[in-house]
């Protein structure tokens, strides 16, 4: 390991796409408590933005907000154009920002269909695209990673399991698998790595109406074997780590931070 410091992320930027709640919000702490400067992107609330800004300020750290819907092209344009004015360059980007429109299949409508696709897989694919302009242009520096950049995209365990009336969603997140495995495939050469991680169930407002009735999060534990719900911290851990130069080695995977959920518990008697 030819870099090494206490604080793993020293001098590197990052930008984290829907950082104002759930699992971006806490990407983007953990991101500044490592060191880097982290800008959050956010859709609307910009009084939460503020709260995180403030939270990664009181303990000296370094952040700024940016207002950009990750589906419109000159949206994302101005904020990499603004990151790069502000901190320099970019050297991690996180494609967390999602959403889901349930509906039966044939009760889907195109705007369903079209605004989950446009958020999650376009959203990424215009982040992920300025990120490596920059990251091939600039290539590696050594004094503070020995990558050119890395991307991490915040899939789900949905990239894999099917998933029954949110058909937009699985598809949004199955083309995420793809895109990123080829993103990586194709910046490998420029030392760059790209790598997704599959979250199980976690606790944000994306599916509040599950955990906070009792009921339903007896429901949701029945499918997962460690027998806890996650935390967004738990994916945060993750997101540092794949960030840093510890994972050096690792590109074009999915790591899966679920609890054992990919591991089709309905089998664990036998099936
Ligand atoms: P969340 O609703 O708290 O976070 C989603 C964020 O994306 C919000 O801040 C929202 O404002 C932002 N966003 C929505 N549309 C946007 C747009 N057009 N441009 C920019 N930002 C936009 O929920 P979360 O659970 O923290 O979700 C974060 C990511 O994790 C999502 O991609 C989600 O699919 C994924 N995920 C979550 C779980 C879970 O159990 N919570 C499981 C698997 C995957």
């Amino acid at each position: 390991m030819k870099t090494q410091s206490y604080y793993r992320l020293k001098r590197q930027t990052a930008i984290v796409t829907g950082a104002n709640s759930g699992i971006g919000k806490s990407i983007a702490i953990n991101l500044a408590r490592e060191g880097a400067n982290v800008v959050i992107n956010y859709h609307s609330r910009e009084e939460d933005t503020r709260e995180v800004i403030e939270e990664i300020k009181s303990f000296g750290g370094e952040a700024m907000g940016f207002k950009a819907d990750v589906s419109r092209e000159a949206e994302v344009d101005a904020m990499f154009r603004k990151t790069i004015e502000t901190y320099g360059t970019i050297h991690i980007l996180v494609n967390n920002a999602g959403i889901q429109m349930d509906a039966p299949i044939d009760q889907m409508s195109i705007e369903q269909w079209q605004k989950v696709i446009d958020v999650n897989l376009t959203g990424t694919f215009l982040c992920s695209r300025l990120a490596i302009t920059e990251f091939k242009k600039r290539g590696v520096d050594e004094q503070v990673s020995v990558s050119a950049g890395k991307i991490i995209c915040i899939s789900s365990v949905h990239e894999i399991i099917p998933w029954a009336g949110r058909a937009n969603y699985a598809a949004s997140k199955g083309g995420m698998m793809l895109l990123m495995k080829s993103m990586a495939q194709e910046t490998a050469p420029h030392m760059i790595r790209i790598n997704s991680i599959g979250p199980g169930a976690i606790k944000t407002s994306i599916n509040k109406e599950y955990w906070s009735d009792p009921e339903k999060a007896k429901k949701m534990l029945e499918l997962i074997p460690y027998n806890r719900l996650g935390e967004p911290e738990d994916i945060a851990r993750a997101a540092v780590w794949l960030a840093s130069d510890e994972s050096e080695y690792v590109t074009g995977t999915t790591l899966f931070v679920d609890g054992g959920m990919t591991l089709y518990p309905g089998f664990a008697e036998g099936g």
